[in-house]
C-alpha cells in the first residue's frame, strides 16, 4: 500500500491517503468561491488520516461541508454527509499522483477557462522589478514531504 501525503501551505494540517477515486477538476460557483480559483479539484481518498492538525470546516451546503486550514486558509476538503473524504488535489505533496481526469459542472465554467492555457507568458527579464522581488523571497510554505519538527519561524510569519 503506497500513501501519498499532502497538507496546508503552512504545515498546520497534513494528510495521507492510499485508496482515491477519480480525480476530478469541478466548475461549480461553490468550488470556485471556495477556492478562489476557476475550478476547484478534488479526489475522494477512501481512507484519509489526517497526521497533523485538522482542518476547520465551513458548511456550504445542507449536504456537504468543506474543510481548511484556520491558520492560512488553504482549502483542503470536500465533505458530503453521505460519502468519503474528498481531498484537494493541488494540497498534496506531489499532485501529480491525482492527476484529474474528469471535469463536473460544466454549466459554471467560467467563459474564459478553455483558452487560459493559450495566454502569453511573461518572459524572463521582461519585468527586472518583479524579478528582484522573487529573488529577495524567503519561502515559509511547509515543504511536500512530511516534517517532524513544524513550524519554524513562526515569529518571521507573522
Ligand atoms: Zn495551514
Ligand atoms: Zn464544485
Amino acid at each position: 500500500m503506497t500513501f501519498h501525503s499532502g497538507g496546508c501551505q503552512c504545515g498546520a494540517v497534513r494528510f495521507r491517503a492510499s485508496k482515491f477515486g477519480r480525480a476530478s477538476i469541478c466548475h461549480c460557483r461553490m468550488c470556485q468561491k471556495a477556492y478562489g480559483s476557476y475550478v476547484g479539484a478534488l479526489v475522494t481518498a477512501h481512507d484519509l488520516e489526517w497526521t497533523r492538525g485538522a482542518p476547520a470546516w465551513f458548511a456550504s451546503s445542507n449536504r456537504a461541508k468543506r474543510g481548511f486550514c484556520a491558520q492560512c486558509g488553504t482549502p483542503l476538503s470536500f465533505k458530503p454527509d453521505d460519502s468519503d473524504f474528498e481531498v484537494s488535489c493541488a494540497s498534496f505533496d506531489d499532485p501529480r499522483v491525482v492527476a484529474p481526469v474528469l471535469q463536473v459542472n460544466p454549466e459554471s465554467k467560467q467563459p474564459f477557462f478553455d483558452t487560459l492555457s493559450e495566454l502569453p507568458t511573461r518572459q524572463a527579464g521582461a519585468e527586472p522589478k518583479q524579478e528582484a522581488f522573487l529573488a529577495s523571497v524567503v519561502n515559509y510554505q511547509h515543504p511536500d514531504h512530511d516534517t517532524t519538527n513544524w513550524p519554524l519561524n513562526m515569529d518571521a510569519r507573522k
